[in-house]
């Protein structure tokens, strides 16, 4: 009975990792033109976040067609609640 109950802990263990999934979070970075927050398009957890290559990007501002050109330093990195 003991050894039969030990297996569903395990298998609740198991189900409880496949169950989480890291959160997905929306880079957003502060357009030079307007001052307003704009989303970058690139959707990632804070693991993929990290690895990406730190180079300069450009994106257009959707609200002033201002081009800004951004790198990781820029984007807003509260949208990872990391304790
Ligand atoms: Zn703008």
């Amino acid at each position: 009975m003991g050894a039969s109950l030990a297996k569903v802990y395990a298998q609740l263990d198991r189900r409880g990792e496949e169950a989480y999934i890291p959160a997905m979070a929306m880079l957003w970075v502060h357009c030079a033109g307007c001052k307003r927050r704009i989303p970058t398009g690139l959707e990632v957890d804070y693991e993929t976040f990290q690895a990406l290559t730190h180079t300069e990007r450009t994106l257009e501002c959707p609200l002033c067609d201002e081009l800004q050109v951004w790198n990781l330093d820029d984007v807003d990195k509260s949208v990872f609640r990391k304790p």
